[in-house]
């Protein structure tokens, strides 16, 4: 509190973002980091949490992963920012360009929202059509477009981009009708992952369909998977629900905490692609390339998608069972690598806010209205000790009620 009131003062907001108390559980959530290890990270006053958000998804391996750090700590004596790429650049795409099979070529950024405002720009580019479909409540990062802020937006930011619901299919088809012609690329997640709501999976054939839809009206169809990829299936999210997109963007697994983004297209877009100026002060950060090559190779020898999900499994079924025994009944969705919870019978998010402010306390750190992360250095161990710490908060909560 003490670090966040000198903020304030200098910091509008004090902590800005999906970080800012006011966006988690004010008084009950560490506000600042310290340190991390592992699956664990401990706060400026030296509590410790057993962590199922890895850093909002950026910790695929761990924090602090060894091969990743000596791979960088190699790279930062050699240097980080050049005049010039290094030489980890071609390299790094090539590597990318090998395991995300439908890609011929890739660019990288440093953020998610980097690489899906070039992706869009690039599909304008390419069919010299304006308009842009995404799913309503999707997230796309923070710029004028795609921001779910409202605060310096002109409607002009938004005049051509049209959302539909998640899996209605119908509703695709009618924006497509409306709109024959215009429409430059359908912008999508591989799954529906709200904050404050339900994650929803696709239903039987939506992509396939989806797909077929774009292809007939040669709209691009642009994979947002900078929050699941890597983690439902090491050679890109469309693998996963078999289907093949134009252009997908990576960022949070990629460099298991160093900053970087990429954005893989087809062939065809390589001219449209040349043509979007692309560029930013760190960009070429060959730390970070270093970093993300070895978090690439390490991310396949540690099997990270099927370890993902065996525990997301077993933490989901230990939670679910451990609420049970308290009297409450929870609802999880999403895949079980990147599960998302809900107390079944609430409406609003008060109970489950209590509850994760409770876990807090008892040192697990699992957020009230966002999916949450696991990590390669999560274990079968781990898992135990926070189905335990969960108990223990479900017990405070009934003692409550
Ligand atoms: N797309 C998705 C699906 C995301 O989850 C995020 C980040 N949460 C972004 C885009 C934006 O990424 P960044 O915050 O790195 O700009």
């Amino acid at each position: 509190m003490e670090l966040f009131r000198r903020a304030s003062k200098v910091i509008p907001g004090g902590i800005y973002g999906h970080a800012s108390p006011a966006a988690g559980l004010p008084n009950a959530f560490p506000y600042y980091a310290e340190r991390a290890k592992g699956c664990k990270y401990w706060d400026v006053d030296g509590r410790e949490y057993l962590d199922f958000m890895c850093g909002y998804g950026t910790i695929s391996l761990g924090y602090g992963h060894p091969a990743v750090e000596e791979a960088a700590a190699k790279q930062r004596e050699k240097g980080s920012i050049f005049n010039h790429p290094s030489a980890l650049m071609p390299e790094l795409a090539e590597t990318l360009t090998e395991l995300i099979e439908f890609a011929d070529w890739a660019v990288f950024g440093k953020n998610g929202s980097d690489m899906t405002t070039w992706a869009v720009q690039v599909a304008r580019e390419f069919t010299g059509r304006k308009k842009i479909l995404k799913i309503q409540g999707a997230y796309h990062g923070v710029d004028p477009w795609c921001t779910p802020g409202s605060g310096g937006i002109i409607e002009e930011d938004v005049a051509h981009i049209h959302p539909f619901p998640w899996n209605d299919l119908e509703a695709f088809q009618t924006l497509v009708a409306r709109y024959r012609g215009e429409v430059a690329a359908l912008i999508i997640t591989p799954f529906h992952h709200p904050s404050f709501g339900d994650s929803e999976m696709p239903e039987e054939d939506f992509f396939q369909q989806i797909e077929k839809v774009c292809r007939k009206e040669e709209i691009l169809l642009i994979l947002d998977d900078i929050r699941a990829g890597f983690r439902l299936a090491l050679e890109g999210s469309h693998t996963y629900f078999g289907f093949e997109p134009d252009i997908a963007c990576y960022c949070k697994a990629l460099g298991n905490g160093y900053n970087i983004s990429a954005t893989l297209g087809r062939e065809y877009l390589r001219v449209s692609a040349t043509k979007v100026f692309l560029t930013g002060s760190y960009w070429n950060d060959a730390v970070s390339m270093a970093a993300s090559l070895i978090c690439l190779r390490e991310m396949q020898s540690a099997k990270l998608p099927s370890h993902l999900e065996k525990l997301g499994r077993k933490l989901i079924k230990g939670i679910g069972n451990e609420a049970l025994g308290h009297g409450f009944k929870m609802r999880f969705s999403g895949p079980p690598a990147m599960p998302f919870m809900r107390f079944a019978d609430e409406k609003n998010f008060f109970q489950l806010q209590r509850f994760c402010a409770l876990a807090a306390t008892e040192g697990v750190f699992l957020h009230p209205h966002h999916n949450w992360f696991l990590s390669a250095a999560h274990t079968a161990i781990d898992i135990d000790h926070a189905i335990e710490a969960a108990s223990r908060a479900f017990a405070l909560l009934a003692k409550e009620q």
